[in-house]
């Protein structure tokens, strides 16, 4: 026979659109399909459903039961058309319907013929879930939309399966004469289509007298809204995959409440103008999965709201150090209480004088990281290496970090590269799970993910500790009263020439990252990590842990305490007047001896530091008498180490004096050689030199002081 066999594609062939949804299925974006029409399938109906009884009852009562056709309700159609000699009506089973649906024929008595035979064979093939759901996904329901899903979610704003008796009954009535039947322009014959569907729900025993009264009483308003469209960076971001089946839900990874939370905050953070651009990243550390994607503070706006500011490339700031000093953890090199020198000294291609510019002198591993001192990190970038250091950003993901290893030099650790939120977001969430790598999920997956091994689970619990607590929030905010945060750990950072203000904030369960800069790269004095960004990521951990109570971090067993003498951080000797526990990785962290009290040695502290220890240990040199001139840096007595990887003039020394006359020439001589020309309080750099140095600093006037320094 020529209909047959059974024309499968055409019951797979839908005028579908492609839906990105959130998690729970919420859509995000819809994108139409052919003809413009509005139809999302995929709906799978239950027999419990309200639509699904509402429909049984309104179209073909016997559904669940009969074998595809009615055979009573067919004789008694054939009967009143051979009698009437009219088009038949009635008789059609919902299988009949998609039949009808799927091959469009003028209604002739052989049509119906023919119809009948494809209802019998669809019931073959097909279930009568099946057919039930073919038939909501084809239906029309005025204008564009066709299908209950894009119906429920368009008048009612929900799922198919979340239909109310009400809104089902009213839905169900609609696709009989779904032009003059629409429920936002015809409310009044919707609404008599409603109270017949109801009654045959009734009749059929589905409901009671007592339901059928309540949901006709129920006050319904239909209006099928605008197309959704939420985080539209994310959206964006993940596009129609190409090859995404017509129909095809596609279930991202982001979940609408965060997302919700993260463009109030970001959205109330920057309302006062203090930059135009921003942009939150939360991922989820288990999985990788983003669960926010803010871009910009507003979307619509017209200047630079489309531009994404989670996915430009921006200039790290400080951002990149903790994964420097996971590495030198990992490497046994150091553990929290290690001391660091911190002490002046310029390097040629970038001026790494701490933010504060205040240096410190002699700093532990744990406060030179969350006070974010330069020095100490450079420290550690060389000690582990800056090409490893290099290599391991490469691997976390950071792929905007595209220039070789030489091109960016020590200052990369101090961020002159740049990165993008969304990376750098994920190369966090390797440090809060413990070490282990995988690119960030944009869709759901029922595959684990593949991850690499970068840190061990110890090394980043360490940097976790350093940087987070409630200590640490005390710290910051300066009462404990003022903490009321869930426990958190968060690092911060600032470009140079103050452009982007950077917090990535995270616990066992989410990584925040937060950017804050303009669009077009101009700086502002507010575009500072810790004044701007982390309020924001701060507010945001708030509102997702409102009462405070967070996860936190568990201690690996390979985290052990061990003790070490509180001046170094080394192990102690009989020497050591100071001991303080410290934690150090088992069989990773070297324990070498305390190299300050050495048996025999004296106040043997390294030379770089020695000054500065003596000038605080020191009372404050009296005002300097009226016509003098007096050298501030470097201290009398001063000793530096020289650093041998470096070329010769990339090490320079800060020299400055102060004098009673402001804004004099004052002259440098170094070893009775001129060096340059500076003016009180302004520095002039001086490229180190081995050996013992004699400099001396004049004002034409006559005064004149002298230091004497050392450099090892
Ligand atoms: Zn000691």
């Amino acid at each position: 026979m020529r209909w047959a066999p059974f024309p499968e594609e055409k019951l797979a062939r839908l005028p579908a659109s492609v839906v990105l949804a959130d998690r729970h299925g919420e859509p995000l974006r819809v994108r139409l399909g052919a003809g413009g029409l509005d139809c999302r399938p995929g709906y799978q109906p239950e027999p419990e459903h309200w639509i699904a009884q509402a429909l049984v009852a309104a179209e073909d009562r016997r559904f669940w039961t009969h074998p595809g056709v009615d055979g009573l309700a067919l004789a008694r159609a054939i009967g009143q058309n051979l009698f009437f000699g009219r088009r038949i009506s009635g008789a059609s089973t919902l299988s009949t319907q998609v039949i009808r649906m799927m091959e469009p024929r003028d209604r002739t008595l052989s049509t119906k013929v023919i119809e009948a035979f494809r209802a019998l064979q669809l019931e073959r093939r097909h279930g009568k879930r099946e057919i039930l759901a073919q038939y909501l996904d084809r239906a029309p329901f005025g204008g564009n939309i066709v299908g209950i899903e894009a119906a429920a979610r368009r008048y009612f704003g929900k799922g198919a399966g979340q239909l109310s008796l009400a809104e089902a009954a009213l839905l169900a009535g609609v696709p009989q004469s779904p032009a003059r039947g629409r429920p936002d322009r015809h409310p009044a014959r919707a609404k008599r289509r409603q109270a017949y569907v109801l009654e045959r729900m009734e009749a059929c025993g589905f409901i009671t007298a007592r339901e059928r009264e309540d949901a006709f009483a129920q006050p319904l308003e239909a209006r099928p809204g605008n197309y959704p469209f939420r985080a539209p960076h994310f959206c964006d971001l993940v596009g129609v995959p190409a090859r995404a089946a017509e129909g095809a839900t596609v279930r991202t990874t982001l979940d609408s409440e965060v997302q919700r939370l993260a463009e109030g905050v970001l959205r109330r953070r920057l309302s006062g103008g203090a930059a135009e651009g921003g942009a939150i990243v939360v991922l989820d550390v288990k999985t990788g999965a983003v669960r926010a994607l803010v871009g910009s503070p507003d979307y619509r706006a017209r200047r630079a709201g489309q531009v994404n500011g989670a996915m430009a490339p921006r200039a790290a700031g400080s951002t990149l150090k903790p994964f420097a000093y996971a590495l030198a953890f990992d490497r046994g090199l150091v553990t929290p209480a290690t001391m660091l020198a911190d002490v002046p000294m310029r390097f040629r291609d970038f001026d790494p004088r701490n933010f504060s510019l205040d240096f410190r002198g002699w700093v532990s591993v744990r406060d030179a990281l969350v006070l974010s001192l330069n020095l100490p990190a450079i420290d550690i970038e060389r000690r582990v290496g800056q090409e490893r250091f290099h290599g391991a950003l490469r691997a976390l993901g950071l792929s905007t970090v595209s220039r070789p290893a030489e091109h960016y030099g020590l200052g990369l650790v101090l961020g002159n590269a740049e990165v993008r939120l969304l990376d750098l977001a994920n190369a966090y969430a390797c440090l809060a799970r413990g070490g282990a790598w995988a690119p960030v999920r944009v869709v759901e997956s029922p595959d684990p993910p593949v991850w690499k091994p970068m840190f061990s689970s110890e090394a980043c619990w360490l940097v976790s500790d350093v940087l987070g607590g409630e200590e640490r929030a005390m710290d910051t905010t300066g009462h404990a009263v003022d903490v009321r945060l869930p426990p958190m750990a968060w690092k911060t950072g600032t470009s140079a020439g103050l452009r982007d203000a950077w917090t990535v904030a995270w616990n066992p369960d989410i990584v925040v990252g937060v950017w804050v800069g303009n669009p077009d790269g101009s700086s502002a004095d507010e575009l500072v990590g810790r004044k701007i960004a982390t309020p924001i990521a701060w507010d945001l951990f708030r509102r997702m842990y409102p009462d405070n109570h967070g996860p936190w971090h568990a201690r690996p067993a390979g985290v052990v305490s061990c003790t070490v003498c509180a001046a170094s951080g080394r192990a102690p000797g009989p020497n050591c007047p100071h001991r303080i526990e410290d934690w150090s990785i088992a069989k990773v962290s070297r324990h070498e001896p305390c190299p300050v009290h050495r048996q025999g040695a004296e106040g043997a502290w390294p030379v770089a530091v020695a000054s500065f220890l003596n000038r605080r240990a020191a009372p404050e040199p009296e005002e300097a008498p009226a016509e003098s001139v007096r050298i501030r840096t470097p201290a009398r007595g001063s000793a530096y180490r020289w650093m041998p990887e470096l070329e010769v003039d990339a090490q320079r020394l800060a020299l400055e004096a102060a004098s009673d006359r402001a804004g004099e020439t004052l002259h440098w001589f170094v070893d009775d050689r001129p060096v340059g020309k500076s003016r009180p309080g302004e520095p002039l750099f001086w490229p180190l030199e081995r050996g013992t140095h004699q400099i001396v600093c004049s004002s034409a006037r006559g005064p004149s002081d002298r230091v004497q320094i050392a450099v090892e």
